[in-house]
């Protein structure tokens, strides 16, 4: 039963998945261990039935609370930028803004260990339960203000953020490592944001460009 769940059918089937694959690879998504990802983790179980069936367009979809499930060339792209060269493996990750945990998801089996911090309660409970369901086993919750990073597990070889801060928070500058650790995140005001990558080498940041992006605000304190 839970096997028909998580392969889907109709709208959520294999063939379906395999177009928004397809479509991702079209926009410029080359790392395959990605697009696995993206073909094999069931996105129609981490948002309300009544929008199942939309689960893999590409598109942002609501989670309630006034959050969204993100769009998956983004959560694509920024995993993508995150490993950087196909040949890099990431061991400790750290992702602010759980909200469903989808991201999460396509983070878990690429990654050794993922920590991930949201600030709505009722989020991080849901995710929890959905990422159970799904065997994910490498994750630890925290319930608070990621603004402020996860300092107890740092320091970070990745950091990658699904809110858009207004500026670069520095608790997360600080909490990256400094042999390479890489920081993605969406920078700027509603209407006009930038991804960006910031790559630490000891005391020096080198910040790329990814292009525009459309996110939720980072917001300040737990909700
Ligand atoms: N990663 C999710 C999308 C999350 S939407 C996915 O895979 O679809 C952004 C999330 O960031 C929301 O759940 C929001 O509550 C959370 N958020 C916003 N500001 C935050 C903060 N300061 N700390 C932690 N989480 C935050």
């Amino acid at each position: 039963m839970a096997d028909a769940r998580h392969s889907g059918i109709g709208m959520t089937s294999a063939r379906t998945r395999e177009r928004l694959v397809q479509r991702l690879m079209e926009q410029g998504i080359k790392d395959p261990r990605v697009l696995d990802r993206v073909r094999n983790v069931p996105r129609h179980l981490f948002m309300d039935e009544a929008l199942a069936s939309r689960a893999y367009e590409d598109t942002a979809l609501p989670i309630g609370f006034g959050q969204t499930i993100s769009q998956p060339f983004v959560v694509a792209r920024m995993t993508e930028a995150l490993h950087g060269s196909t040949a890099t493996v990431l061991h400790n990750v750290l992702e602010i803004g759980t909200g469903c945990g989808y991201q999460t998801a396509v983070l878990s089996a690429l990654v050794s260990r993922v920590s991930t911090v949201e600030r709505m309660q009722p989020l991080l409970e849901r995710a929890k339960v959905i990422l159970k369901e799904l065997g994910v086993k490498n994750v630890r919750f925290r319930h608070a203000d990621g603004s402020l990073g996860w300092k107890a597990h740092a320091p970070y070889d990745g950091i990658l953020v699904a809110a858009a801060a207004h500026a670069v928070p520095q608790a997360l500058l600080e909490q990256l490592s400094p042999n390479g650790g890489r920081l993605v995140l969406p920078v700027g005001p509603d209407g006009a944001q930038e991804l960006f990558r910031i790559t630490r080498r000891d005391e020096h940041f080198v910040r790329e460009k990814l292009g525009g992006v459309s996110f939720v605000p980072l917001v300040g304190g737990i909700g």
